[in-house]
């Protein structure tokens, strides 16, 4: 029962009401006795006053006075009679009241020392319920202390809220149990309401509802995969981080944590093995963090720690290299073991960012360096990165544009037989035409193509294109060399390169030796059997396989072999090295003669200069590509290069013929 129920219950028993009838009667009979007593001894002294007047005549007001006294001390005894019959009457229903209450109730007194302070407080009445809190019975209860009930830890608390009731006239608040009495409650609400010099204290067992409000504020505030706290959780927990720190020399850290490839881990072992990976994922992370760091899963694979009251920058870095450690150990994941490395991009309060908003998304920008520069690292955040970033989104939204209208033109660079001079093959190259920025060269645009997925609608294009440009020089009575198109690997995961090509190249009626395939020795990393398929059945269709840019991989010749490759075009990091150091001869020398031992043509990109040519000559690498020989030129350019011979000697001088236009917008002078 409340304070104002309480009040309220009170009122109802002082103000006359119907139905007050029967109680009247109840307390006549209680008091007719003793009222008749009074009635008759009134009757009484008024007949002997009577007799009195009679025989000797005194006055009658002097005869009639003890009558009316007696009359006046009834009608004031019948009186006090009613009120306090009416007080009693009031206490019972009250006590009534109270004990049918949920509540446990208890007046307290206060006891004050000689100054007048408030010191303790003694329970002067309480109802059942309110003994059963303390594990006793009312009547054992009421006559004790306050400080009797309370250990010295706790005493000093309940004072306090006591005092402030005193001051106040009411405190209404929720109270944790301390387990002090066997039926103390977990938690309580509690009011207390001045009454005179007392308390009056009313306790309500809310222990279930606090257990409902924690299920919900759990469910709402945690995530239920790792029971890690969750996006809401934090959103919540940031802002309140900043603001301790505020007004002090101490900074917080946000780290941005991604798992590196997590998506091929549900992509190859199912979302169960992923699922599991983020539960110990999860694990990990919380077991290298301190009681008073914090980490909360962002959804998907993204984790955030906050690191609250931090020194300097340093202790940041201590927790994101502890992190990347603690993840170098492999997973368990049903199948074996995966080692899954971890991304982390770092912004601090108060330097990047004032509100909690920002430094999530700064930290986000920095984990997203972090992954670009190679992943498994920890990268802070930097205000140039924001600029990339946005430069990024720009170039993916006009990307999106440029395919729908195909703002593409192709490019052509040939491929010459280092011993006979002839023009073997080009190399198709794609470039944007950017309606302001004018030719947008591959690398600035290809790997966002691959990122986002539009290279499936890109690489369509470009092999659209190259089947269409061969039937054009075919019509037009050339002796058309093999194109090689660069497929990326993300294609190739889509599984349906082959069906694009044969569609193209049936619709154009297109020889299936005059098309090619470069792709990047990165491919080769994935999945073997799946992909050694998909190249059987390009190759069966007459397609030759080349490898692009070789020995920036890690691939095997032995791998190259069972994937059935037929060129390895190696990389020009290599091709600069020739006559500058021993290692590159000796590097080119070794790849020339496995290769040819496996019978597999090699090709040397990037060759500028003639010295670099003697040096392929004389190793005797099949063919060459490069500056020296031509740059990537547009398509009307190839009818005049095919009718060409290159490397023609004259009395030992290698000789080229007019050097081809070149795409020079796209690169620097040849040096
Ligand atoms: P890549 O397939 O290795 O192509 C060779 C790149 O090296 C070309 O750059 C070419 O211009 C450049 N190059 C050739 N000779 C020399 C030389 O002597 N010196 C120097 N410094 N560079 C030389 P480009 O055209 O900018 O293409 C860059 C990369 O973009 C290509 O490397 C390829 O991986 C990718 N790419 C181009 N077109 C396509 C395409 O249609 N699809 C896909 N998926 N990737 C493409
Ligand atoms: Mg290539
Ligand atoms: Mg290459």
């Amino acid at each position: 029962m409340s304070a104002n129920d309480l009040h309220k219950s009170l009122k109802r028993h002082v103000t006359p009401a119907a139905g007050h009838g029967p109680r009247r009667l109840r307390f006549l009979k209680k008091n007719s006795a003793m009222m008749l007593f009074w009635a008759f001894l009134c009757v009484a002294l008024i007949a002997f006053h009577v007799n009195e007047q009679r025989a000797d005549g005194l006055p009658a007001i002097v005869t009639l006075l003890p009558a009316l006294a007696a009359l006046t001390t009834t009608w004031m005894w019948s009186v006090r009679a009613w009120h306090r019959y009416k007080k009693n009457e009031i206490r019972d229903s009250y006590r009534m009241a109270t004990e049918c209450s949920i509540d446990g109730i208890s007046i307290l007194m206060a006891i004050n020392d000689k100054q007048g302070n408030t010191v303790d407080f003694v329970i002067s009445d309480c109802n059942n319920r309110g003994a059963l809190f303390y594990g006793v019975d009312a009547a054992t209860l009421i006559g004790m202390h306050l400080s009797e009930l309370t250990s010295a830890t706790y005493f000093p608390e309940k004072m306090a809220a006591m005092r402030k009731a005193l001051r106040l006239g009411y405190v209404e608040d929720e109270l944790r149990g301390h387990h002090e009495h066997p039926h103390e409650p977990e938690w309580m609400h509690r009011k207390l309401v001045r009454t005179g010099t007392g308390i009056a204290m009313t306790l309500r067992d809310i222990s279930e509802k606090k257990t409902h409000e924690r299920e919900l504020w759990r469910m709402a505030n945690e995530d239920r995969l790792t029971e890690l706290p969750n996006r809401n959780w934090l959103t919540g927990f940031l802002p309140d981080a900043i603001k301790q720190v505020r007004q002090t020399d101490r900074m917080v850290a946000v780290l941005f944590i991604d798992l590196d490839d997590f998506k091929d881990v549900n992509d190859t072992l199912g979302h169960s093995a992923g699922d599991e990976l983020l539960r110990m994922a999860a694990q990990r992370l919380k077991s290298v963090l301190r009681p008073g760091d914090h980490v909360a899963r962002l959804g998907g694979d993204e984790f955030t720690v906050i690191l609250a009251a931090i020194a300097d920058r340093h202790a940041s870095v201590l927790v994101a290299q502890r992190i990347i450690d603690v993840f170098t150990t492999p997973f368990e994941l049903g199948h074996g073991t995966d080692t899954v490395g971890i991304s982390i991009g770092i912004s601090l309060f108060p330097y990047d960012g004032d509100a909690a908003g920002d430094l999530l998304k700064n930290a986000d920008i920095a984990m997203y360096c972090a992954k670009t520069a190679g992943k498994n690292r920890y990268q802070f955040y930097e205000p140039r990165m924001s600029e990339a970033l946005k430069a990024r989104v720009d170039i993916e939204r006009a990307l999106h544009c440029a395919i729908e209208r195909n703002e593409f033109v192709l490019f052509y660079q040939p491929r010459i037989n280092t011993a006979t001079g002839q023009l073997v093959g080009v190399e198709a190259l794609v470039r944007w035409q950017h309606p302001e920025r004018g030719m947008v060269p591959p690398l600035e645009f290809i790997s966002i193509a691959e990122e986002t997925g539009m290279i499936l609608a890109l690489g369509e294009l470009v092999i659209e294109e190259v089947c269409n440009q061969i039937s054009r020089w075919r019509e037009a009575g050339l002796a058309v060399v093999p194109v090689s198109v660069n497929v990326s690997p993300k294609q190739f995961d889509k599984g349906n390169t082959k069906a694009l090509f044969a569609t193209h190249m049936l619709r154009h009626r297109i020889d299936a030796g005059l098309v090619e395939i470069e792709i990047t020795e990165s491919l080769m990393m994935g999945e073997e059997e799946e992909l050694s398929h998909e190249l059987r059945t390009i190759r069966a269709l007459g397609i030759k396989l080349l490898v692009d840019d070789f020995g920036t991989g890690y691939s095997s010749l032995s791998q190259l072999q069972r994937l059935a490759m037929d060129v390895l075009k190696v990389d020009r990091a290599f091709t600069s090295e020739l006559g500058k150091t021993t290692e590159g001869e000796v590097f080119f020398c070794a790849i020339v003669s496995m290769a040819h031992a496996l019978g597999m043509t090699v090709v040397a990109e990037g060759v500028e200069t003639v010295e670099q040519l003697r040096i392929l000559q004389a190793l005797n690498c099949d063919e060459i590509q490069g500056y020296l020989i031509s740059r990537p030129v547009p398509a009307s350019e190839i009818p005049s290069m095919l009718q060409q011979r290159y490397l023609q000697c004259h009395s030992g001088q290698i000789v080229f013929p007019a050097q081809a236009k070149t795409d020079i917008a796209l690169r620097p002078a040849t040096p």
